[in-house]
């Protein structure tokens, strides 16, 4: 029997087991091995392993947890040819990519396990004791970051590994000390089993308690749903669709006792082009954005799908460019055929709405699951009235909007949803004629781009990945860089605490050297 969503293909066994099997879109056939939806007992089990763990790994020193961490880099990279070979069967996705994200992966793991060996991310902060203050004397007072618990981290479709099993949320969880349950993503079961089992080899060699991760598979919303309900999960990370997001963050809140749920949704990113950038270099940013928007087949968050410009004819020359470009870029595979569907369906949506005037598409048949890159264009006016148009179209589509002047664009930014991020072209010293419309735009998005292009995340610490709702749950946070670490820990105050009974970090010794703020000074010296 098949039940559920096509090409995902769930099937019920005789003894009620619910299996699916992974899809190769580049093929158009089904991959050979078959994965198994975790039961209630499976969540039941994960969740109490990972509570207990909890106890245990909390406590571990940030340089065993450090081991911990590079274990698992280690571990993914011995995994080899055999991982790049069925992530490429799972997501059509080319060798150089599957290599790229692996080292992505590796990078963001080595990065959190040098952190916390050197341990003063924890913001640790001491105001001794006065005694002879008066008329009171002061107490001891002092404050770390502590995890929170057991943390779910959702697989994102379209990075199975820098987004998923051992990706950015897991890394900074586990860094953090919070056990970690992956629900796995169903379309790539494959490639989560694979860094699942790296995981599990390097917790058992470095001596990690049991139940510190788990990955469930998964081919639809109910397992997710009972994990984020269980009261025993702490907090939620979750990277996909504006609907999936905020359905975890209405289950989250109805809780007894509410988690947070940092998800990293949907975005448009827009670009804007400023008049003299456009005329001086119109056909060079033309030239540059059609490649943007059809890199990695449009599948990042951060790709450009719209793009705002004053009305003139340098804005047409750009458009006229942008469709030439655009069309001679050869189509590219889609990750899964659900994918693909749903991007040909928001893009038809879009290209379908009133005053909207599709200036360059794909017309001719291209191969199963390839994408037919296109761009539109629509007035301002429009594009204000029309909130279908600021829906995220995920795939290499872009839409330009032509405003009447610049009081129309600074309105159109003001009024949009919250974004990743936001990018300005701008010739040299002209932006600062245009502070009302970079003011409108740092309001809305997360980070903010000059010339350039934002596909493209650096994993750096200064680095913000996130931004205002609904581009991100929680717009003080990041998804990607050494601070997506605070998602998962809350300030802890002890006051007039035996110093042995302390935390190192805070005792008076300073035993593993942090940088301290003692009595409002920055140190490392001990008491
Ligand atoms: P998704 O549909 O949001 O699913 C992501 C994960 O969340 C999946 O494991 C899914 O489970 C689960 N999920 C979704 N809705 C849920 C709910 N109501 N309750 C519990 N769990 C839920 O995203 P996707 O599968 O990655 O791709 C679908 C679309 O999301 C894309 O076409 C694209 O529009 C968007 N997307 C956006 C970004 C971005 O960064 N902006 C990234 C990826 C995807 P099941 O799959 O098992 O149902």
């Amino acid at each position: 029997m098949i039940t559920g969503k096509n090409y995902i293909g769930n099937s019920l066994s005789a003894d009620g087991t619910i299996t699916y099997r992974t899809f190769n879109p580049k093929t158009n056939t089904t991959n050979e091995n078959i994965y198994s939806e975790a039961t209630s007992k499976e969540i039941q089990e994960a969740v109490n392993l990972a509570s207990e763990a909890f106890k245990e790994f909390r406590t571990i020193s940030g340089v065993k947890k450090a081991a911990f961490l590079n274990a698992i880099a280690d571990e993914i990279l011995a995994l080899d040819d055999e991982l790049v070979k069925v992530y490429m069967s799972e997501t059509g996705l080319p060798e150089g990519r599957a290599k790229g994200e692996r080292g992505r992966t590796i990078g963001q793991l080595r990065t959190f396990a040098k952190l916390i060996e050197e341990g003063s991310w924890v913001e640790a902060r001491i105001d001794p004791a006065q005694p002879e203050r008066i008329p009171n004397p002061r107490v001891d007072l002092r404050k770390m970051l502590v995890p929170i618990g057991p943390i779910v981290v959702f697989g994102a479709s379209n990075f199975p590994l820098a987004y998923s099993t051992a990706g950015g949320d897991t890394a900074s969880a586990l860094a953090s000390g919070c056990p970690v349950i992956v629900k796995s993503h169903p379309m790539h079961a494959g490639t989560g089993e694979l860094v699942a089992s790296a995981i599990a080899k390097a917790a058992q060699k470095t001596g990690m308690p049991n139940g510190v991760f788990s990955n469930l598979n998964s081919s639809g919303i109910e397992v997710g749903q009972e994990l984020v309900s269980h009261p025993k999960v702490k907090g939620v990370g979750f990277t996909g669709s504006i609907r999936g997001g905020r359905a975890l963050l209405d289950l989250a809140a109805k809780r007894k006792e509410p988690i947070p749920v940092f998800a990293e949704m949907g975005s448009i990113n827009p670009v804007i082009l400023l008049p003299k950038a456009l005329e001086n270099k119109g056909e060079s940013w033309a030239k540059t954005y059609a490649k943007s928007i059809t890199l990695g087949t449009g599948q990042f968050c951060t790709n450009p799908g719209l793009i705002l410009g004053i009305q003139s004819e340098s804005l047409t020359n750009f458009i006229n460019i942008l469709s030439e470009e655009i069309v001679q870029i050869k189509p590219q595979c889609m990750l899964h055929p659900n994918i693909h569907a749903a991007y040909t369906n928001n893009k038809l949506q879009a290209q379908d709405q009133e005053n909207v005037t599709t200036v360059a598409a794909i017309t001719e048949t291209v191969t199963e699951n390839y994408a037919q890159q296109a761009v539109a264009t629509v007035e301002g006016k429009t594009f204000l009235e029309n909130s279908t148009l600021h829906e995220e179209v995920f795939g290499p589509f872009s839409l330009v909007v032509q405003c009447e002047n610049e009081a129309e664009l600074e309105a159109i930014i003001s009024n949009l949803e919250g974004q990743l991020t936001g990018t300005i072209l701008s010739e040299e010293n002209e932006v600062s004629d245009y502070d009302n419309i970079i003011k409108a735009l740092s309001d809305r998005v997360g980070r903010i781009i000059f010339n350039g292009v934002p596909t493209g995340v650096e994993v750096v610490p200064a680095m913000l990945h996130g931004g205002p709702y609904p581009a991100s749950t929680d717009s003080r946070f990041t998804a990607v860089g050494r601070d997506a670490i605070k998602r998962w820990v809350r300030p802890f105050s002890f006051q007039d605490f035996p110093n042995e009974l302390l935390p190192d970090e805070l005792k008076n010794e300073n035993p593993l050297q942090i940088l301290r703020l003692v009595d409002d000074q920055e140190t490392k010296a001990a008491l």
